[in-house]
């Protein structure tokens, strides 16, 4: 077998023939598809994470699955690495591009296929948004995984990164309502994995795709389970002076066996930059806000938000207001869908965390937390799926005062650590991508890495689908034949040996 290097560090791979491909791209997609000219490209140089950047060497805009293929299959021909792109709003660095790669942008593919309510499935585009699956099968039946960003993430991008969102605690995420794929692999094969129907023999390819970041090769199909609308849903919000009420709040709701759609906390730093950015009317000086929702039968609802009421009252609410319509319901989830995009108004700039926590643990990590804004004189705001124990710390700072953007950087590596020392995880939905590989290594072993790695050599052998994300170290992958010869990039110190 050739020797291959699988993964250079991002930005750096080494690539011959981009001039002749980008002929060979334009011929795929049409000339109008592809981007070579530098202001363009500039603009497709980072995703949610923005504060990293690299300019591909094209951006190529395929139309359907078979130019996929096509471009993917002239990529591996000309031994030239690509990375898929959804809507761009990763917050890992995920679709960050590859210098002198392809990107495959796959925002022109957005048809819905097919809805067949009668199986509950749907078959999209990949370039499809979130929301549109749900618009597409409404009112009668939804799609359940609903990130944030859900009025422009794409299907695929969810895909690639396993995503979540506030109605996961009951529902599940991404991985859960996918039961097929077509995908395009990495030298240009197109292979089925999975269907309609659930839990197919062998083992579990489609599995491992999904969350595998765009690193095994892309999908350019995918087929969904929907899910009937509940015939009811209640919403409140419950204020309280500070998280640890809140906290106990939601423990005692799941302690009294209620499975709300959605259990979703903010801190006051949150709520007072929801409330000026929506004018939702929430009181700033509540130190935690906690939206939770109902939903199934009439009766059960019933029973149960009067039982949510009593909790919330128990653990010294100091205010709870109840949806009263849709209207009023959709102006709670704006305020809480906009917090991100609030932080605006506290600082400059931002980094989102995504740490996993044990439910029981919040109290605690959150306050690490906030001992940690003291020692590194930056604010932190806490919005987070508080069911999941899923926090997402914004990390504000100025990026134009010297320095600061290193600090916060290194506060957020704190927060994941206290994550990790309290039984969770580096990330809950947002993924690995390039911000978080370095902190692999703290979470599994040398067996468990090499065991991802055998995974990804046998997609990818070449490494050239979405290379320098997800593993913390570069490594060749596959075997010379004959004596060892030190490859030059391992003698570099820029790659191991796999
Ligand atoms: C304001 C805001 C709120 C958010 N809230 C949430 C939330 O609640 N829950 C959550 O989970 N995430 C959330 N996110 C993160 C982000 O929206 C999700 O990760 C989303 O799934 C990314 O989709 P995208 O289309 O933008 O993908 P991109 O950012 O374009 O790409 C993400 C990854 O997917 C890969 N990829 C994209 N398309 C394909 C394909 N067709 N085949 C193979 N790989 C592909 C890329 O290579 C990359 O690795 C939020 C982001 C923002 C900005």
């Amino acid at each position: 077998m050739r020797e291959h290097v699988l993964m250079g560090p991002a930005g750096t791979a080494t690539v011959e023939g981009l001039d002749g491909l980008v002929e060979e791209l334009r011929g795929i997609a049409g000339t109008e598809h592809v981007v070579t000219q530098d202001e363009a490209l500039r603009t497709y140089g980072s995703d949610g994470l923005l504060h990293l950047n690299v300019t591909p060497g094209a951006v190529v805009l395929p139309a359907t699955a078979e130019e996929v293929q096509a471009v993917v299959r002239a990529c591996h021909r000309a031994g030239v690495p690509f990375v898929a792109r959804g809507a761009g709003s990763g917050l890992s660095g995920g679709a960050l591009p590859v210098e002198d790669g392809v990107l495959i942008a796959l925002s022109r593919m957005k048809r819905i296929l097919e809805v067949d309510l009668e199986n509950q499935r749907v078959v999209v585009e990949p370039g499809v948004t979130n929301i549109a699956v749900s618009n597409a099968v409404g009112p009668g039946h939804f799609y359940p995984p609903d990130p944030s960003s859900q009025i422009v993430c794409s299907i695929g991008g969810n895909v690639a990164e396993n995503s979540g969102g506030a109605h996961c605690f009951k529902y599940g995420f991404t991985t859960n309502y996918v039961t097929g794929l077509e995908v395009v692999l990495p030298d240009g094969e197109m292979v089925q994995l999975g269907g309609k129907e659930v839990d197919h023999p062998g083992y579990d390819l489609l599995g491992a795709f999904v969350g595998s970041e765009g690193t095994l090769g892309v999908c350019t199909k995918v087929t969904l389970r929907v899910m009937p609308a509940p015939e009811d849903v209640r919403t409140l919000v419950a204020f309280f002076e500070g998280t640890d009420d809140a906290g106990q709040v939601v423990s005692d709701i799941v302690a009294a066996g209620v499975v709300p759609g959605a259990i979703e906390m903010a801190d006051q730093l949150c709520i007072q930059a929801a409330e000026g950015a929506t004018g939702v009317g929430y009181p700033t000086d509540a130190g935690a806000a906690l939206t939770v929702e109902l939903d199934g039968s009439y009766a059960e609802c019933e029973a149960r938000f009067d039982e949510v009421q009593q909790i919330c009252e128990r653990n010294g609410a100091t205010g709870i207001r109840v949806a009263q319509d849709e209207a009023e319901r959709a102006l709670i989830w704006k305020a809480r869908k906009a917090a991100f995009a609030a932080m605006g108004r506290v600082a400059p700039n931002y980094f989102v965390q995504d740490g996993v926590i044990p439910r029981t643990r919040l109290s605690e990590v959150l306050g690490q937390i906030a001992d940690l804004e003291s020692e590194f004189g930056l604010q932190v705001a806490n919005v987070f799926h508080a069911g999941d124990g899923n926090l997402h710390p914004l990390i504000c700072y100025d990026g134009a005062e010297e320095g600061e953007a290193e600090r916060a950087e290194e506060l957020s590596a704190r927060i994941l650590q206290a994550c990790i020392d309290a039984g969770g995880s580096i990330t809950g939905e947002h993924g690995v991508g390039v911000d978080k590989k370095k902190h692999m290594p703290k979470m599994f072993s040398e067996p468990d890495l090499a065991t991802f790695q055998r995974l990804r050599c046998a997609f990818d052998p070449d490494g050239l689908s979405n290379p320098g994300k997800v593993m913390p170290t570069p490594r060749l992958c596959g075997e010379v034949p004959g004596p060892y010869r030190q490859h030059p990039l391992e003698a570099a110190g820029l790659a191991e040996r796999f």
